[in-house]
């Protein structure tokens, strides 16, 4: 266990990475703190943040970076996030997004980016079958939800297609990605905290990477 570890997990949609953040939160025990999942619980609640972000969602679209700024802002200043370390999914997404999350956390700052590397043809293959918990956010495969009838076997919740799970949609967020997202990949390279892993692999492969990255940068010296 690694107490207070800071991580930002990077990677395009459909890599595995709300999977692999989910299992990694588990097992170094620190907070999971995905974006996406707290805009989705915005627009289940109906609030104003909520209904303007699934217009951007449903079209493959960036919230604005103020608005994500602020909400990450708030939230890394909950105790647990501040005792316990987090990690940090689908944030940053952009440069502005990363320099202002450098600021915010010059007490405390990011121990390790990992970059979780799947190229592009693949996560578009990954992302037409994905089925994801409407309450837990857990993903599915399509063929496994067909098999557990639509519900989730960690919450009993629904299992459903996002609804920004188009293919317009999938292609102008892996669009946005290349523009937008990684050029992170040299604003965290030049500082030394990057450590790319190779997502292509059986989930499990990819998780013990994953837990040996965080160790390897998390190792005194
Ligand atoms: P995700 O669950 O990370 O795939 O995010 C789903 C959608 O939420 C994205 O396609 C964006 O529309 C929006 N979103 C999540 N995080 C951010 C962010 N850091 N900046 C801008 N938009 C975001």
């Amino acid at each position: 266990m690694i107490p207070g570890a800071r991580l930002i997990i990077l990677g395009r949609q459909g890599a595995g990475k709300g999977t692999q953040c989910v299992r990694l939160s588990r097992h170094f025990v620190v907070p999971h703190i995905s974006t996406g999942d707290m805009l989705r619980a915005s627009v289940r609640e109906g609030s104003e943040l909520g209904r303007m972000a699934k217009k951007v969602m449903d079209s493959g679209g960036l919230v604005g970076d103020d608005i994500m700024v602020g909400i990450v802002e708030e939230r890394l200043n909950h105790g647990d996030a501040r005792t316990r370390g987090y990690i940090l999914d689908g944030f940053p997404r952009t440069v502005p997004q990363a320099i202002a999350l450098d600021d915010i956390t010059t007490e405390r700052p990011i121990h390790c980016v990992i970059d979780l590397d799947v190229p592009r043809e693949m996560v578009l293959r990954r992302i037409s079958s994905r089925r994801v918990c409407r309450d837990c956010g857990t993903n599915y495969v399509a063929a496994d939800t067909e098999k557990h009838q639509w519900i989730c076997e960690v919450c009993g919740g629904e299992v459903l297609q996002r609804d920004d799970d188009t293919p317009e949609a999938i292609n102008r967020r892996l669009d946005l990605y290349e523009e937008q997202t990684s050029p992170l990949i040299e604003h965290y390279g030049a500082d030394g905290r990057l450590v790319v892993v190779d997502g292509v692999a059986s989930p499990d492969l990819v998780f013990l990477r994953l837990i040996a990255a965080v160790e390897a940068a998390r190792r005194p010296g």
